[in-house]
């Protein structure tokens, strides 16, 4: 029997409290659980998820707030969406690889690679021989397929997990020289210097800040160096009277080169030629590389590893690499970003301004026929993610009065805009096109709320 509580006298404090009879009224919780409705529910959101939310339903109607044969009703209403607390979102700030959003979202090929990794698969085991066989290794051969420079891949969680291992494995209890130029921070308090020396390296500063030469580097060279170790500053650019050495230079000083790239892209890109690469690093000399697997590269998060046998031998054995090591779903969705066809990241960089304008136009047309306020606009997007500081890509969104950022936010299928001069934008650059229905009807809803 569900528990009531006992009847109140009536009180001007609480009005809007139900009387004795209404409560009386208001159905119990495995009544209200037969709802079809609420039974469907529990197999997606499971039983605790769905009987939270006749509880709530429940609690209103005794708070007079609904009648109480609202309360099916009403707990339908207050059911999470879904399982996870993470919501699908359409990227409209015009940022490609927005951090708050997740940076890459997967390809089509990769959304489908992890579901069918999501059960049992053969990650350890060889299908043929029955035998336990190496994790990862079809990821990995199609990670070095696609950067032959490397003889070597091992694969961790993430740009910073790729980096720790290189430095607790290489470099515990010695020196790690890095330009003044490139002790960074990546973002929300990560400065890639506390990281390094949390593993126990020490860090041989050397330069200054906008000028560092190979004489620099190898005055400081010396039997406590473990590696020298050069960052992409991926996040912001100096200009002006500025210096640093190439990878060439410092490889010939005689200790491995270790060349964190950041945004993980494996060859040249020709619409961001000042981005670094795997291959151009590894083919100057660089022992390693490491790099992010969901910037640039469109895949999961996860960290690359790059280079030469003997460092990626000695960092896979390391008894770190077993806390770093990355899951079936990451190996599964990073192997269909390598050779599957091109990712949603890859897309959005090479979308033709021309294109972009042509939706923006065709969107806000349909959108003023209902009578909003809109307009297609030019824009610049930006790569972001830790990726081709100071690029912009030509663009083209829809402006919209201010109060539709806020709206748009908490709409069903949440869509995220940028400011800019009092105007909510919603720039093309980073939605593909065919989410352009779902973004039409998104503003569209905005009106009837
Ligand atoms: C992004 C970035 C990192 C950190 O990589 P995560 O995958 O976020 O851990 C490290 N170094 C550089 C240069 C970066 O751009």
């Amino acid at each position: 029997m569900e528990q009531r509580t006992a009847p109140e006298p009536d009180d001007e404090k609480a009005p809007r409290r139900a009387g004795a009879d209404v409560r009386r009224r208001i159905p119990r919780t495995d009544a209200v659980l037969r709802d079809p409705r609420l039974l469907r529910a529990a197999r997606r959101l499971g039983t605790g998820q769905v009987k939270s939310a006749v509880h709530r339903a429940q609690q209103r109607a005794r708070e007079g707030a609904v009648p109480p044969d609202a309360v099916a009703d009403t707990a339908v209403a207050l059911l999470p969406r879904s399982v996870s607390g993470l919501r699908p979102v359409i990227n409209a700030t015009g940022v490609v690889l927005h951090t708050n959003l997740g940076r890459a979202p997967l390809s089509a090929a990769a959304r489908q690679a992890v579901r069918e990794a999501a059960g049992p698969t053969d990650v350890e085991l060889d299908l043929d021989s029955g035998v336990r066989a190496r994790r990862g290794r079809t990821v990995l051969a199609a990670l070095r397929a696609a950067v032959p420079a490397a003889a070597a891949a091992h694969l961790v969680n993430n740009g910073a997990a790729a980096l720790v291992l290189a430095s607790t494995a290489l470099a515990v209890g010695r020196e790690i020289v890095i330009s003044r130029g490139e002790l960074v921070e990546i973002g929300d308090g990560f400065r890639l210097p506390d990281l390094l020396v949390s593993t126990g390296a020490r860090l041989r500063e050397v330069g200054t800040t906008n000028r560092t030469t190979a004489a620099d580097y190898a005055e400081a060279i010396g039997p406590e160096t473990a590696f020298v170790l050069k960052v992409h500053p991926s996040n912001f650019r100096i200009t002006g009277f500025t210096h640093a050495p190439g990878v060439g230079e410092l490889a010939a000083l005689g200790v491995p080169v270790v060349v964190d790239i950041g945004s993980g892209l494996l060859a040249p890109h020709p619409l961001l030629p000042g981005e670094p690469d795997a291959r151009t690093q590894l083919t100057a000399g660089a022992a390693l590389v490491t790099a992010s697997g969901d910037k640039l590269l469109g895949g999961p998060q996860c960290g690359l590893l790059l280079g030469r046998e003997d460092l990626i031998g000695a960092l896979s054995r390391h008894p770190l690499a077993r806390a770093l090591r990355v899951d079936k779903l990451t190996l599964a969705a990073l192997e269909a970003t390598l050779t599957g066809p091109a990712t949603p990241t890859a897309e959005a960089l090479g979308a033709d301004p021309a294109r972009l304008r042509h939706r923006a136009e065709r969107l806000a047309a349909r959108l003023k026929a209902d009578g909003i306020d809109v307009r297609a606009v030019a824009t610049s997007a930006t790569v972001g993610g830790g990726g081709a500081p100071g690029v912009t890509l030509a663009s083209a969104a829809l402006s919209l009065p201010e109060r539709y950022a806020a709206a748009l936010r908490t709409g069903p299928v949440p869509v995220v805009g940028r400011l800019e001069a009092g105007r909510c934008l919603l720039d093309l650059r980073a939605v593909p096109a065919p989410d352009d229905d779902r973004l039409a009807e998104a503003v569209r809803s905005v009106e009837g709320r």
